[in-house]
């Protein structure tokens, strides 16, 4: 094995987060920092050639190939885990700039009470209302902490979208249920494809209060404080799966690593796959990494920081011992647990009338309803909220050929291909996704059986649904009926209700847990900075720290975590390394 120099710091992982603290530590200090990124380089001019349907929506050119490493999955601890050998309910992502390439930039923030969810639904429903096996936590932080970096993300980022409540005062036409915000969005709502047109006037007419969707597509052209300018969204529909061609889609390659480039601090070093974690002492001294050539590497480092997602986060610390693994039997055991994955489902297929004109669309147009996340649980038979939406991300082709209506009983031959192309733009997703409790034997460990490429044991997700999201599910497809129906669907195809978690059908890919954050290392992996609470030059950045999954999508919260992280690294850590909680 090769030793290389010593850095001041590592990175493991070139999305979002990663990317985020190289920035904000390359930018405010003069130390030596490089990012290991197990993919391969990417930049905005990739996307504007050659780019389809087939190859980047159906084919996944941009994620992670399977046949390198994948994941074992089965539903209950007594079950054998097999291999996802096609990928299903989640797609994760590889090279520079992760997932943040070809997400769809949906943005929330979480609502105040997802900060203190076991404190709320106790006080609000009593303890005899959690769910069986419910192993839901409050954060150690609060949304008014959070608020200010939530603000830092959306600029950086450039959001585009309609403050609902601004510093207390609730405002119509923005999510009004929201927490308070110290600012409005840094950019107008996007533009409102037809369908969401129908969709918020069906709800407004219902008493619902529909907002625009906070989105990362950014509506008119932006310039974010560190100087960085992109374009306006063209609503070219070739976003969600794909890179942004014109740079309008808030991606790390366009947002962070033009700040980088300006840098010589920060090197990116793509095509390092790193393997350990190397702790001597109770001190990281650095990572081990398998290089393009498939050379072993030891990179020193005084500092390492893990943001290489949800599944390799925690499947990092597990091959490199670092923790105890959770045992589902006895509670024993922080790594790994709380495993949670955001309960998407297309609530209600409706079928309409008049053409939606849906080729124009962008990743994260449209519209939803807080209402459902707002909601009193008190008469329900679940405790968990959600949204109801609808997001024109651009009809395509492959993708949305073939829907038909139930009158339509031809599977093939004439009549259904006529159905077919009548319904082509003529058919709407409203969509649901809502919230997924943490539950005791819902964890990630290694699998015993099954390896990847190198060898190393892969991560195994022991994870299903319970009845709290089976009623929830059932309750939100009928208000989603209900919606439709105001729309004016001539006909309608409810979402047929959740048995067990399927790995087949895509969700969203929002994995939450395995290195939770939490009050105290018993219970938890980091303290409330994204600092190991055990290893204090060991951060480990993303969803892998939320103790359960709020309703929203998790990405702004997850740079916003960053930035936090990073002002404690900068002002505390840094000058007198050691603990900081
Ligand atoms: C199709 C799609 C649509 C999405 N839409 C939305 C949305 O609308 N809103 C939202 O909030 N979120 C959305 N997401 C999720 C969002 O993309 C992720 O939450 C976000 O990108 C996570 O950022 P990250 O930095 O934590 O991880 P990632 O973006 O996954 O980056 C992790 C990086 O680490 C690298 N890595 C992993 N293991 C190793 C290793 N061992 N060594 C070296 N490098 C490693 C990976 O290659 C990757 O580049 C979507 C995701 C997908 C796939
Ligand atoms: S829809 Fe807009 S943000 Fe998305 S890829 Fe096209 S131009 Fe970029």
């Amino acid at each position: 094995m090769k030793t290389f120099r010593p850095v001041d710091i590592v990175i493991v992982g070139g999305g979002w987060t990663g990317l985020t603290m190289a920035k904000e530590l390359a930018t405010r200090t003069p130390l030596k920092i490089s990012v290991l990124e197990r993919g391969g380089p990417r930049k905005t001019r990739d996307y504007v050639d050659n780019m389809d349907e087939l190859d980047y929506a159906v084919r996944l050119r941009m994620m992670q190939p399977i046949r390198d490493e994948t994941i074992t999955f089965r539903h209950t601890a007594r079950d054998r885990a097999l291999p996802i050998r096609q990928y299903g309910s989640f797609l994760p992502g590889t090279g520079v700039g992760g997932s943040g390439e070809h997400w769809s930039g949906i943005s929330y923030r979480y609502y105040p009470h997802d900060f203190r969810r076991l404190s709320h639904l106790v006080e609000k429903y009593g303890r005899e209302r959690l769910p069986e096996g419910c192993a839901v936590c409050d954060w150690p932080i609060t949304y008014a902490e959070l608020e200010p970096d939530y603000d830092r993300a959306e600029r950086m980022m450039g959001i585009s979208g309609k403050a609902g409540n601004l510093r207390g005062n609730q405002i119509e036409g923005g999510n009004i249920f929201e927490g308070p915000r110290a600012s409005e969005y840094p950019t107008p709502p996007m533009k409102m494809p037809h369908l969401a047109a129908l969709f918020r006037g069906a709800a407004s007419s219902l008493g619902y209060h529909p907002f625009p969707l906070p989105a990362a597509t950014t509506s008119v052209p932006y310039t974010n404080p560190d100087g960085v300018a992109r374009a306006g969204c063209s609503y070219c529909g070739y976003c969600e799966r794909f890179g942004c061609m014109i740079g309008a889609k808030a991606q790390p390659t366009n947002t962070l690593m033009p700040v980088l480039a300006r840098r010589n601090n920060c090197e990116l070093r793509t095509g390092a796959w790193v393997r350990r974690v190397v702790v001597e002492g109770g001190r990281v001294r650095g990572v081990r990494y398998t290089d393009a050539r498939g050379e072993e590497i030891f990179q020193p480092a005084d500092l390492v920081f893990l943001a290489s997602w949800t599944l390799n986060n925690t499947r990092l610390l597990l091959l490199s011992g670092i923790g105890e693994p959770y045992d589902p039997e006895t509670g024993k055991g922080v790594v790994g647990k709380n495993l949670t994955h955001q309960v998407t489902i297309p609530a209600a297929t409706v079928f309409l009338e008049k053409p939606l004109n849906g080729f124009m669309g962008a990743g994260s147009a449209g519209v939803a309803i807080g209402d459902f996340d707002a909601m009193d649980h008190a008469a329900t038979n679940f405790s968990t909220g959600g949204a109801l939406y609808t997001v024109c991300y651009g009809t395509r082709p492959i993708a949305n050929f073939g829907f038909v209506p139930p009158s339509v009983t031809a599977r093939w031959g004439r009549d259904w291909k006529q159905a077919a192309i009548h319904y082509y733009d003529r058919t709407g997703l409203i969509r649901f996704y809502g919230e997924h409790l943490a539950y005791r034997g819902n964890y990630m460990d290694l699998d015993p059986v099954y390896r990847d490429r190198y060898g190393d044991p892969l991560i195994r997700m022991t994870l299903d649904w319970h009845d709290n999201e089976r009623n929830m599910v059932r309750f939100m497809t009928a208000r989603a009926e209900e919606i439709g129906r105001t729309m004016g669907a001539v006909e309608m195809r409810p979402f047929q209700g959740l048995k067990h978690y399927e790995a087949t059908r895509y969700q969203g890919t929002h994995i939450q847990g395995g290195t939770i954050i939490g009050a105290n290392h018993t219970d938890s992996v980091v303290n409330m900075y994204l600092q190991h609470w055990r290893v204090p030059n060991l951060f480990l950045l993303g969803a892998s720290a939320f103790p359960q999954n709020p309703s929203g999508n998790p990405t702004l919260t997850a740079v916003a975590l960053t930035f936090r992280a990073a002002d404690a690294v900068v002002q505390r850590y840094l000058k007198n390394p050691g603990e900081l909680a």
